[in-house]
């Protein structure tokens, strides 16, 4: 079978890129070569940008409900392709399926409605002044309106849900959009591609543009007709987008790295569900999401106890085809990373830590023989300050550290160049409302993890964000305010 080539979308027409050069798309689970995906570069941008600045005026004059409509619309051909979705999204990561069809691709079409319903929803404010009892007043009232052209820049780890995650506000605001996808997962954006034109939304007020971070990336950020860039990756790129927007002063949202901590109490009263939950917290997507807890801290009173009943469940976890129902974790996304992890072992290793469970690739057979797993991996035995627990390590990798009390999980916890996001398990609400007060993090869960509500303000402190998305922030990032007053 011929290998498919993805196009970008560009004025509302799938165009290959101008240069004629491609990309090789893989399957983890494989190795294989799954698509061609465009390698375009500035020239393709530029285009992108003329589209989506011709298109600008009419999106921002386009009633709120009728932008919100045409988002409906593209959630519902989504929606009615969950399982076309959902397969394409899992060979192109090698996530297993299961968890594209729940998590991925529902949250997508979830992103879509959201701020499709936020944008009819929302208000501007006005205040009301007095300026003395013979002189009258005056009421201002804040104008919010669309930014113009905005570029979205999104990883691999949760393609369509973090693709949609950033598009979707912008657009709902008024926004005409030039997106880039990441290139080692283009799949199911270009798919989405198809879908805008078929939904009806007007030529370039959606654009597409494929290729590398350097090349395509870069030009969106350093394009001066693009007025803030919404970013999610690494923080090492996120400091080149922020040093490259700098001297234009666009608006950033910058959404980066973390090494998260999960504490646990000895208060807290663990059921089994609680454990399977935090088992979770570090291997769901095989510890590729940015808020996984890949520091485990546990009070050395229970540390003994906790350890057992945990690795009891890490070690009955199973590494498959992610085909396969059965499998709980599939490949890692690429060759590089998959080296990438297995030398963050070697390394975990040469720093004295103890490999209490997994460690090394796995086989699986079949299919999968040439594919990229590594085994769920738990480490003991270093200290905090140890390069495997301060580096990102971004795979099935956690570490568990001892705490003696309060005061030592919180300087453990703190003690990271990162400020993403923290879990804390205890059945003492007065604890957990003091440490949620001093954890240096943009999202604190308690007694739960990864519990997502999309009204609420999501985001990083330290080296892990610049800003908030969700809800209204996202609509706010995506708007400039104007105040404006009038005396009466
Ligand atoms: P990455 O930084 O390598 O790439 C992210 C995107 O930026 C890709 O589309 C890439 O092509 C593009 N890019 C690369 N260089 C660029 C440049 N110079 N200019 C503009 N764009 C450029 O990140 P990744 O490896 O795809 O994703 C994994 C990282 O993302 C991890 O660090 C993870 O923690 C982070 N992440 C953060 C969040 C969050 O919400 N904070 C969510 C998911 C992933």
């Amino acid at each position: 079978m011929p290998i498919p080539r993805l196009a970008n979308l560009i004025d509302g027409r799938l165009v290959p890129p101008q240069a004629d050069r491609w990309l090789d798309v893989f399957e983890p689970a494989t190795g294989a070569i799954l698509a061609h995906c465009p390698d375009a570069d500035a020239a393709d941008v530029a285009a992108a940008v003329d589209a989506a600045q011709r298109a600008a005026p009419d999106w921002a004059a386009t009633p709120a409900e009728q932008r919100a409509r045409l988002l409906h619309a593209l959630a519902d051909r989504i929606e009615a392709r969950l399982d076309e979705f959902a397969a394409l999204e899992s060979r192109d990561s090698g996530k297993p399926v299961k968890l594209a069809r729940s998590v991925d691709i529902p949250r997508a079409v979830s992103n879509l409605r959201h701020f499709a319903a936020a944008v009819t929803a929302w208000g501007s404010e006005s205040h009301a002044m007095a300026l003395g009892p013979s002189n009258g007043g005056a009421i201002n009232y804040t104008l919010r309106q669309p930014l113009g052209v905005v570029g979205c820049i999104s990883p691999w780890n949760l393609p369509l849900y973090l693709f949609t995650w950033k598009i979707a506000p912008a657009l709902a605001a008024g926004n005409a959009v030039v997106a880039k996808p990441s290139e080692i997962t283009p799949c199911t954006a270009a798919l989405l591609g198809e879908l805008a034109i078929e939904a009806g939304l007007p030529p370039g007020v959606l654009n597409i543009v494929h290729g590398r971070g350097p090349a395509v990336g870069q030009a969106l950020v350093e394009h001066p007709r693009v007025k803030a860039v919404s970013f999610t990756g690494s923080t090492a790129t996120g400091a080149r987008i922020a040093a490259a927007a700098a001297t234009q002063f666009k608006k950033l949202s910058l959404e980066m790295g973390g090494k998260n901590p999960a504490i646990v109490f000895a208060d807290a009263a663990l059921s089994d569900a609680d454990l399977d939950t935090i088992v979770r917290s570090g291997f769901a997507n095989q510890g590729e999401i940015c808020l996984c807890g890949s520091r485990l801290l546990v009070q050395r009173s229970v540390y003994d106890s906790f350890r057992e009943r945990y690795l009891e469940r890490v070690r009955a976890l199973r590494v498959g085809d992610p085909d396969d129902d059965a499998s709980d974790l599939g490949a890692l996304v690429s060759r590089p990373h998959y080296d990438k992890v297995l030398a963050c072992l070697a390394q975990a290793r040469a720093e004295g830590g103890r490999v209490l469970c997994g460690g090394e690739a796995v086989a699986v057979p079949g299919r999968c023989a040439h594919g990229w797993f590594v085994a769920p991996t738990v480490i003991e035995g270093l200290p905090n300050e140890a390069a495997t627990n301060q580096q990102e390590i971004f795979g099935p990798v956690v570490t568990l550290i001892p705490f003696e009390d309060e005061a030592e999980a919180l300087a453990i916890a703190n003690g990271s160049g990162y400020g993403l996001a923290a879990s804390l398990w205890t059945r003492d609400l007065a604890r957990a409302h003091r440490l949620a007060a001093q954890l240096e993090f943009g999202i604190v869960w308690i007694n739960c993890w990864m519990l997502r509500d999309l009204r609420t303000p999501f985001g990083g402190m330290k080296h892990s964000g610049l800003g908030r998305e969700g809800g209204t922030e996202a609509l706010r990032f995506f708007t400039e305010s104007r105040n404006v007053c009038i005396r009466y």
